[in-house]
């Protein structure tokens, strides 16, 4: 039987080309051979990040890893940071810090909200002593499907001449959406293979600025395995500290590859085609996005508010079960009270479609008040304009 593409926001769809890439026989990780894998890579996420000044970090593990190396490696334990908690993922980083023995400054914005630069602003201008030593901000938040706004946040960090370092994660933007490490003074980006790279989970992507590895200096949190150091002096021979995950490296060097050839800009306008596809049809099966403002929806992931007296657990449970396709459900504070449509990766208008349909489909046979073909029908006269002035723009 045939596969259906997955519609959540990570892990996302594998192109042919990327599983081929990443099937290879076992090289030597200490040898030239894996040096000539490694470099492309490293350059193809450098371009993808637009950093010329960062420097790139693999690790073999995932984009929670990504968020844990960004705090070991500049961090000491008591160190104040400053987070906005939103949504599920920026919930957990600001959990992980704590766990870390860092005294978060939490500022609660409601899920459905980007993170607030005014907010950040007035607590860094009060910040005289410089206590805060890094602001960390999810730059889309997969839980809700909200994209914020890291330029005026890096623009709020000047306006009160605030030294702290900027950590962005990007584990659900970078490679999908607009993300300008240089332009918007990120110190650390944080991604994952799984998601806008289109490859198998397994690795944290790390771009690091040369002020986050001279903070490097006086952090005294512990690591090892996530030693930005370590990991410099090996890089600097060709080489890894530990075993690497060849096989996505391998992927990674394609996946740029495919980026570059489609064109980062294009790829970006893809997104955000497809996403305001499912915008139309969204708003066309009568519903609303759990982001609260338009300026603020996803690119990559629209969360979905159910109507009252719904469950939108059920409507991905549902299509999984019966249509083999794979919706994401609601996570923490809005788990039950929406489901949510992931487009990120390797994904067509015409996949997308597909995708409309079947939450259709589920939400029919749950009894929603929702017409089939309602929001298909929405999203098709969507892309069939913006498909012909992409065409027209391309010549
Ligand atoms: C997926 C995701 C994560 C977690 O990444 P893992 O690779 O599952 O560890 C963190 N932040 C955001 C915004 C995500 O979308």
């Amino acid at each position: 039987m045939s596969q259906n593409p997955v519609f959540i926001p990570g892990p996302t769809n594998i192109p042919d080309r990327i599983r081929k890439a990443c099937d290879i026989a076992t090289i030597d990780h200490r040898s030239p051979k894996f040096a000539r894998l490694f470099g492309p890579a490293i350059a193809g996420v450098k371009a993808v990040l637009r950093t010329e000044a960062g420097e790139v970090i693999l690790f073999p593990a995932t984009g929670t890893a990504g968020w844990e190396a960004a705090i070991q490696n500049t961090l000491s334990p008591g160190d104040t940071v400053l987070a906005a908690r939103h949504g599920m993922f920026s919930h957990r980083w600001i959990d992980l810090c704590r766990r870390h023995g860092l005294d978060v400054l939490q500022i609660d914005a409601p899920w459905g909200e980007a993170a607030p630069a005014e907010a950040f602003e007035a607590a860094l201008a009060e910040d005289r002593e410089g206590r805060i030593k890094a602001v960390l901000v999810t730059h889309n938040e997969t839980a809700t499907g909200v994209r914020s706004d890291v330029a005026g946040v890096r623009r709020a960090m000047d306006r009160a001449g605030h030294g702290a370092l900027l950590m962005v994660d990007g584990v659900s933007s970078i490679g999908s959406m607009e993300f300008r490490m240089d332009d918007w003074g990120i110190d650390i980006a944080v991604t994952g293979s799984q998601k806008g790279f289109m490859l198998p989970p397994g690795l944290a992507i790390l771009g690091v600025s040369p002020k986050a590895l001279k903070a490097m200096e006086g952090a005294r949190m512990a690591r090892t395995f996530f030693d930005f150091a370590d990991m410099r002096a090996s890089y600097a021979r060709g080489g890894y500290p530990y075993t690497p995950a060849v096989g996505l490296i391998a992927g990674l060097a394609e996946a740029c590859e495919m980026i570059a050839e489609e064109g980062l800009e294009n790829v970006i306008a893809r997104h955000h085609r497809i996403a305001e596809g499912v915008r139309r049809a969204v708003a066309a099966w009568g519903l609303r996005p759990c982001a609260m403002r338009p300026e603020i929806c996803s690119d990559t992931v629209t969360a979905v508010v159910v109507p009252e007296g719904f469950d939108g657990t059920r409507v991905a449970t549902l299509a999984a079960e019966k249509y083999d396709v794979a919706l994401g459900v609601g996570l923490g504070d809005v788990a039950g009270k929406v489901f949510r449509i992931g487009h990120l990766g390797a994904l067509t208008e015409v996949m997308m479609l597909s995708g409309l349909a079947t939450a259709e489909m589920a939400m029919a046979d749950l009894g929603f008040p929702v017409r089939l073909g309602s929001g298909v029908a929405a999203a098709q006269d969507y892309y069939r304009g913006a498909k012909e002035a992409a065409r027209l723009a391309a010549e």
